[in-house]
């Protein structure tokens, strides 16, 4: 069995650092064996905290159809968030993009990463995961 998320992004970040100042986006696929695979990705945006995908490698991409898709890009001098535009692209008709898709954003400052953000898709939308404690910390914090 695998969870949401590679137990390492050291790949991913490798990957997002080598092409800071530009936005790097890359995948980890489960495969047949139940491992993680990495895969770099092409990104055509030539916008700030914005990507597009290259559509043959989409597409190769719903074909593997793999059980446990994690899509990772970076936000270069921008916050370790999903943005609008992110939330947008990874959702169609409140569902997310292809089954079993999580994401990761990596938040890169001097070309190195700094923070990163982990969501997968509950209910209707994506939720951050792995800050719970920090979160309901700042909401006791706003309420109090
Ligand atoms: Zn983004």
């Amino acid at each position: 069995m695998h969870g949401p998320f590679p137990p390492s992004l050291a790949q991913a970040i490798a990957d997002a650092e080598a092409r800071a100042p530009g936005e790097a986006v890359s995948v980890y696929l489960v495969g047949a064996d139940g491992a993680w695979a990495f895969r770099a990705l092409t990104n055509h945006s030539r916008r700030p905290l914005a990507f597009e995908l290259d559509p043959l490698e989409w597409v190769a991409l719903e074909r593997a159809a793999a059980p446990g898709v994690c899509l990772v890009h970076s936000h270069v001098d921008g916050p370790a968030t999903l943005s609008a535009i992110d939330v947008a692209a990874f959702t169609v008709e409140g569902r997310p993009l292809l089954p079993g898709l999580s994401l990761v954003v990596l938040a890169l400052r001097r070309g190195r990463v700094v923070d990163e953000a982990r969501y997968v898709f509950q209910g209707r939308g994506w939720s951050r995961v792995g800050r719970i404690d920090t979160l309901s910390l700042q909401s006791h914090r706003e309420v109090h």
